[in-house]
């Protein structure tokens, strides 16, 4: 058992506390937003995640507790998991401003920790990061050795929302680097999982592999997007079979021991769609070819990935109106305000530019979420849009149905548009429905 200090209780923060209490460790989660402290001690979760309610209750007040006493925290604990926020700058690199003032609060508090306490980083931060500024940080704000006194690592983290506690406690991969302290800390900790495949490696290695694995699936993303739009000029195109086409290739679909196809995650990613969002992809994106410019090594790739997801919220847009002929005095439902499903994180969904361009056309929008609440909206600067929170009631009336997220609710579309007359044109942002199955249909890619 390893007494653990989690800095930052969000869904990273949150959900590896309560994976790691679970797994039998101690766990004390500091925040500095208290009404989140409150709310977890509570054995509410301030987070809508699949499995967070119940671990929350199963280990709340036990092996698992919030504080907002960073000091005491650290000093109770013999290792510090650091899990703050890594937004986007201005220039589109990460801002580790949270990062770098958390690890002068664990560096101050250091001295009055047990000997040889490790501070592991989790959030994703650039490669370098751990080894140069939050080592430096924590040696000048302790005025202790770094490697000796105590450890420093990195750990990041693959969760996907929406399974993201599932992802911690079955993971594809645990990935450490660090010193000695820090390695021999992290092997200690994640022992519970010992069927994982472990890559022990140095900090800066272990950072890039993060950026390297979001920037594949990026990367995938855009393809099948680039792909897609080109079958939709040609004309007489369907980009979903061209895609079912590209899966079948035996590096996406493998054969299972009896010889039946096993068809490979990454396919999932292989599909036209209206765009990645959330809180990762884009900004992870953006932050490597940031890194890249700055070294003066600019990475095309990647630059030409971010331009192609920016643009897809605008086809969507545009299949809209060319179904509608015309967007001003339109009636139009936007299904979806989470940047994916079964989650309430919102962070770049592509719902937002959307919405702004669907009423910058003159369209008048109701939106759609069965989590995400009106509250949202008036955030985005989206005052003109009625959320509607009852599904039927968000299409009824309206000339179109666009899908920007695959909720699963959406499936029963079909059933319910039988019942309209006449029935709205949707617009699959997800290629998520049979197009036979609903009177007027257009998606992205076809
Ligand atoms: P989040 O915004 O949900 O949570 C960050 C938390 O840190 C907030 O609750 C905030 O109040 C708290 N905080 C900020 N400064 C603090 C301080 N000095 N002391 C204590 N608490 C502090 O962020 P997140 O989504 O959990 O992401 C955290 C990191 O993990 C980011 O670097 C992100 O890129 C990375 N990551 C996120 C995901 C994901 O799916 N959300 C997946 C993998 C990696």
């Amino acid at each position: 058992m390893t007494r653990v200090c989690i800095v930052g209780a969000g869904y990273v923060g949150l959900v590896t506390g309560l994976g790691l209490a679970e797994l039998g460790h101690d766990v004390l989660c500091v925040d500095v937003d208290e009404g989140k402290v409150d709310a977890i001690n509570a054995g509410r979760a301030p987070i809508h995640e699949a499995g967070v309610h119940d671990l929350l209750r199963m280990h709340v007040g036990t092996g698992f507790r919030a504080s907002s006493h960073l000091a005491e925290a650290i000093a109770a604990s013999q290792l510090t998991l650091l899990c703050v926020g890594t937004p986007s700058s201005a220039n589109g690199s990460i801002d580790t401003s949270a990062v770098e003032r958390a690890a002068a609060h664990i560096g101050s508090a250091l001295p009055s920790a047990e000997p040889g306490h490790c501070v592991i980083v989790k959030s994703t931060v650039l490669p370098g990061t751990t080894d140069g500024t939050v080592t430096e940080v924590l040696a000048q704000f302790s005025g202790m050795s770094p490697g000796v006194e105590f450890g420093v690592g990195a750990n990041p983290e693959f969760l996907t929302e929406g399974q993201a506690v599932e992802d911690f406690l079955r993971p594809d991969r645990i990935v450490i680097g660090g010193d000695e302290l820090a390695l021999a800390a992290l092997r200690k900790l994640y022992a519970g999982l010992p069927d994982v495949p472990l890559v022990v490696t140095n900090a800066r290695t272990a950072e890039l592999v993060k950026y390297a694995s979001n920037a594949m699936l990026a990367n995938a993303i855009s393809f099948a997007n680039e792909i897609a739009n080109l079958g939709s000029a040609i004309g007489g195109i369907d980009a979903m079979e061209v895609m079912r086409g590209v899966h079948l290739s035996r590096y996406l679909t493998g054969k299972g021991p009896d010889g039946s196809p096993v068809r490979a995650g990454l396919a999932a990613f292989y599909e036209p769609g209206c765009g990645y969002g959330g809180s990762c992809l884009p900004k992870d994106v953006a932050a490597l070819a940031a890194l890249g410019r700055e070294m003066g090594l600019p990475l095309l790739l990647l630059d030409a990935v971010a331009a192609v997801n920016d643009g897809q919220p605008a086809r969507l847009v545009a299949a809209t109106e060319a179904a509608l002929k015309g967007l001003p005095g339109r009636r139009i439902a936007v299904l979806g305000l989470a940047f994916k499903p079964d989650t309430d994180d919102v962070r770049c969904s592509p719902a937002f530019p959307v919405l702004h361009a669907l009423v910058a056309g003159g369209a008048a929008v109701v939106a759609h979420d069965p989590i995400v609440g009106a509250e949202v909206l008036e955030r985005e600067g989206l005052t003109e849009v009625a959320h509607v929170a009852d599904l039927q009631s968000a299409i009824k009336a309206v000339d179109a149905i666009i899908i920007v997220t695959r909720w699963a609710d959406y499936g029963a579309l079909p059933g319910l548009l039988a019942e309209l007359d006449p029935a709205p044109v949707v617009v699959d942002g997800r290629r998520m429905l049979d197009p036979s199955s609903v009177p007027h249909y257009a998606g992205i890619g076809r």
